[in-house]
């Protein structure tokens, strides 16, 4: 890079910025997991995607979104309320361009019905290279993706909302969703006193003709201007899903009226709000009284996406730090050439390989649960295992990331800081940890069977990987004893871990063997490079990750 002087200094030894690069031809790790689980075909539409995602002018568009927050204006100046968050316009260009990409919608038919093929392993692929980008503006998106699962126990309602959410269009005018090109939802469960409890509700649902007046708050509800909600209410026969338009059918503004908007740690582009409903109109999705039941739909695949997210979000610290490394010196050497940064670089690149390996397992069972029963059990059991270890990993590795650009990496101006603060969101909502963990007990206790049979095939699958079979077997006894609760983190992880390298035998096998070398013996330091790789492995890692 050319250097630039001042009156004092010229500007050396400075990386240049990471962009203008394609996200996916420089990440075979990426390629090769597409690849093994299903993908192959969409390689060329999978260029392009990264060929625009990894551009100069997106990565602007993510610091302008997060440099330029959203404002809630609850009034106008003469006093009428508004309830409108206004955005930056990099925002909605975002927004357009994920919504281009079919981000929101890509995974259904016009119809609503699973795409089916390989149609999550090729969205996830695209949202992982997104999420390197901006994280913000996929909140909306990976509701409005999810909240088709739950509109489907609505079928009439489905088959209304289908040809907006259906299109590739993003139209963020303020105005009643059947009038508008392409639509975005997002839901309202959590309220002061619950959010994991939902069934603590408070919010009422009264009966007015075919619809429902809905009375009571939201502690949490993002992304405020979708243009419809799923929210949880308490009507006669229990909690109950309802779909809450911001305009009546007559066209009025429903009475959501936002409280203040949360000044959150993560990401500054997209808006949380705390919002009451006044009789706002909604009518039902599903029966009363089986809220959670419909709502659950939505949620299993927001927590699919937390888990894509987290790992394009390290993905892109990865990407970054060894970037950086191969053009900083210190010492008159490269950062890349200097040993203690390899060993903790290509440690760091084996976490990413395993992560989006695993990741990409899991969204292959999405692709196949509807006509495989083997694998929506994996689909149910693993769900909130890999969301709870790949989510829970992000922030220690963003930060292991974000040293590796020394001083650098701690500025706001660079992406670092930004990942960094985003990382811990998704594993807090969507369900945090311990409810993950609760949730695969939940899933072991119902179908007990078929989880036995995916340890056994996750046991088949790292046959003569080093301690697989012992990690096997402690996951079996952990998940049988009857204080099983207490130890359920242990057992997750390893059944993470497991899964991990089961996912990564499948994509690249010396991957594999280093991942259970290194992770499956439960030994480790717990700090990235506090590992004995060769240099053969450092060097292929590395290269995997980044070509030279
Ligand atoms: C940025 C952001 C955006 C959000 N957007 C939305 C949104 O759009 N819509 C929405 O509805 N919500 C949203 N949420 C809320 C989020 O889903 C909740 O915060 C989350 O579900 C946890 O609920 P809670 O905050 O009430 O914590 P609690 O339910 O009080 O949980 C606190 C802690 O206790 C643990 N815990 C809970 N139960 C148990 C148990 N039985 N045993 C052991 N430990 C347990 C949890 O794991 C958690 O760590 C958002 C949150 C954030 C941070």
């Amino acid at each position: 890079m050319a250097s630039v002087s001042f009156a004092t200094h010229e500007v050396l030894n400075q990386s240049p910025p990471f962009v203008d690069v394609n996200l996916f031809a420089l990440d075979s790790p990426l390629a090769d997991a597409v690849a093994a689980n299903g993908g192959a075909s969409a390689k060329q539409e999978l260029m392009e995607f990264g060929q625009h995602w990894g551009s100069a002018v997106m990565a602007e568009r993510g610091r302008l979104a997060n440099e330029n927050t959203p404002r809630l204006r609850t009034f106008d100046s003469k006093g009428n309320r508004r309830d409108e968050v206004e955005f930056h316009p990099a925002y909605h260009e975002l927004m357009a361009r994920s919504a281009h990409a079919g981000l929101h919608n890509s995974t259904w038919t016009g119809d609503g019905r699973p795409a089916g093929a390989a149609s999550e392993v090729v969205r996830a692929a695209k949202f992982y290279m997104a999420a390197g980008v901006e994280t913000g503006h996929l909140c909306p998106i990976t509701m409005t993706r999810a909240s088709v699962a739950a509109l489907a126990v609505q079928p009439d309602l489905l088959a209304k909302t289908m040809p907006v959410i259906g299109t590739r269009a993003y139209d963020p005018t303020f105005a009643p969703w059947p009038t508008k090109r392409g639509m975005t939802l997002g839901m309202g469960m959590t309220e002061k006193q619950g959010g994991t409890d939902v069934r603590s509700n408070m919010t009422r649902a009264t009966r007015d003709g075919e619809a429902y007046r809905i009375t009571g708050h939201k502690w949490f509800m993002s992304a405020p201007m979708c243009d419809a909600f799923l929210v949880l209410a308490q009507a006669d026969e229990g909690l109950s899903c309802f779909f809450m338009p911001r305009f009546l059918p007559d066209g009025t503004v429903n009475a959501i009226e936002f409280q203040r908007l949360k000044d959150k740690l993560g990401n500054r582009s997209n808006a949380s709000s705390e919002v009451e409903f006044l009789d706002a109109y909604a009518t039902r999705v599903g029966e009363e009284g089986k809220g959670i039941r419909t709502i659950i739909q939505m949620v299993q695949l927001t927590r699919q996406d937390c888990a894509i997210a987290s790992a394009g979000l390290m993905r892109s610290g990865l990407a970054h730090a060894l970037f950086h490394a191969r053009h900083r010196s210190v010492f008159q050497k490269h950062l890349a050439d200097q040993p203690l940064m390899q060993a903790v670089l290509s440690d760091m690149a084996l976490h990413v390989e395993a992560s989006i390996a695993l990741v990409m397992r899991l969204c292959r069972s999405f692709d196949r649960a509807p006509n495989d029963q083997a694998e929506a059990a994996y689909m149910r059991l693993l769900t909130p295992a890999i969301k709870y270890w790949v989510c829970k990993s992000a922030p220690g590795f963003l930060y292991e990331a974000m040293e590796c650009l020394g001083g650098n990496g701690y500025v706001e101006e660079g992406i670092l800081a930004r990942h960094y603060r985003e990382s811990p969101v998704n594993a807090i909502w969507e369900g945090s940890g311990n409810v993950m963990c609760l949730d695969v007990l939940r899933a072991l206790s119902r179908e007990p069977d078929a989880a036995a049979s995916i340890l056994a095939d996750l046991a088949a699958e790292t046959a003569g990987l080093a301690h697989a079979a012992e990690v096997a077997a402690v996951i079996g006894s952990s998940f049988r004893r009857t204080d099983s609760e207490r130890t359920a983190r242990l057992a997750v992880e390893k059944l993470a871990l497991l899964a991990a390298a089961a996912a990564l035998n499948q994509v690249s096998p010396p991957q594999a063997e280093l991942f259970a070398n290194t992770r499956l013996a439960g030994n480790g330091a717990g700090m990235y490079g506090a590992v004995d790789l060769a240099q053969d492995d450092i060097t292929r890692l590395l290269d995997r990750s980044l070509p030279t």
